[in-house]
């Protein structure tokens, strides 16, 4: 219930409650402190000028005095607790304006747009400073809602163009009137490879909504095996050498972290020449991934953990590459605490840093 009402109300209740104790206490300690002093008094005066004849009348006139003077005090009292108590429900609410400007602006806030920050109090009180924590929430969601909305435009322009060949070539056999089985041979062949993109693709995109909560244990980089994966026929098919110096040990997601390392050096042979080289070194706290590939130029490196990026969109596309390969690396070593850093040298290759420890 004393939730439910508002802050204001609130606050003058209590304001109230405080005047009312405080005059209660004060009046009764002029009451009986009046009462003392005048009944000693009179006594006094009674002695002194043996008015004993007249002491009833003057008894009487005492009672009456003490009694007015009661009365007018708890009238006062009363009167200063609704002074008061009017008060309070009026300094309140001037109190409580910038609460109540700061929310009405809170609540103009349009959610399709989240880049205007509030105004902020010129006051440099606890207001102000409301105002600012908002602010910067307001600029943390904004960014998140933006990457969200880059992500979510991304992932429909790259699912757009498979889904669009894989049509036209359905569309085309519909108007065939007597198409030859090598026509429906050569669609099958183009859907087959459209939809594998697109699986690859859903299952990279999904990859990137992976929690937090797997089960880490410890293990060394040789475990992995990186080696043995898909990437071993890319690897002599582009007739590259790749030197592993090292090992060391590593706490986490052990399918997560393979994941992650064979995206990178899936890039180093991808965006490698032919009998280039690869090497891969484990030491101090750190895996060093070296290529002498075509470099990434120095404007890109800050974009290519974005969704999407690709440096050259056109060859990456022709690589079979889609942009989420480094994006899904640094979510998977940002959940690790792992720091990855990047630098490169157009036509002399590219290197990744990551720090196990940061
Ligand atoms: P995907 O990995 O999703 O199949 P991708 O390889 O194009 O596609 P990322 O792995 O995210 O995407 O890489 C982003 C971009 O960074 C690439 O398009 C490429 O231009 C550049 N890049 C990444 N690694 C290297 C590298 N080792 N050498 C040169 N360029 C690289
Ligand atoms: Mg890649």
């Amino acid at each position: 219930m004393w939730n439910k009402i508002s802050l204001r109300t609130r606050v003058t209740i209590m304001s109230a409650i405080m005047i009312s104790i405080v005059s209660t206490l004060l009046t009764s300690f002029i009451v009986i402190n009046a009462n003392i002093s005048f009944n000693e008094s009179f006594n006094q005066l009674l002695k002194d000028n043996q008015l004993t004849a007249q002491a009833n009348t003057l008894n009487q006139l005492y009672d009456m005095t003490i009694n007015r003077f009661i009365i007018q005090n708890i009238l006062f009292m009363l009167g200063i607790i609704l002074i008061g108590f009017i008060s309070a429900w009026f300094i309140t609410k001037k109190a409580l304006k910038p609460v109540h400007d700061l929310s009405a602006t809170i609540e103009k806030i349009d959610v399709n747009d989240l880049s205007n920050p509030i105004p902020i109090p010129k006051s440099n009180d606890e207001i102000s400073k409301l105002a600012t924590s908002f602010n910067h929430m307001l600029d943390k969601l904004n960014v998140s809602f933006e990457r969200q909305k880059r992500f979510v435009q991304s992932a429909a322009h790259e699912l757009k163009t498979p889904i669009a060949t894989i049509l036209t070539n359905i569309e085309v056999m519909e108007l065939d009137k007597k198409p030859r089985i090598e026509d429906y041979q050569e669609v099958i062949k183009v859907t087959k490879l459209y939809m594998e993109r697109m699986s690859e693709l859903v299952n990279d995109m999904l990859m990137m909504n992976i929690g937090t909560n797997e089960q880490y244990t410890k293990f060394m980089f040789s475990d992995l095996n990186i080696m043995d994966t898909d990437l071993k026929k890319e690897i002599l098919d582009k007739n590259i050498k790749v030197i592993i110096e090292g090992d060391i040990e590593i706490k986490g997601n052990k399918s997560l972290i393979k994941r992650a390392f064979f995206n990178i050096i899936h890039n180093a042979i991808r965006y490698n020449h032919e009998n280039g080289k690869i090497s891969i070194i484990c030491k101090n706290k750190k895996i060093i991934i070296k290529d002498t590939g075509i470099g990434i130029p120095n404007k890109d490196l800050d974009n290519i953990f974005e969704p999407f990026y690709c440096v050259d969109p056109s060859r990456s596309r022709n690589l079979g590459g889609s942009g989420l390969g480094l994006a899904i690396v640094k979510q998977i070593f940002d959940q690790h605490h792992f720091k990855i850093d990047v630098t490169s040298k157009k036509m002399e290759g590219t290197i990744f840093t990551i720090h196990l420890e940061t």
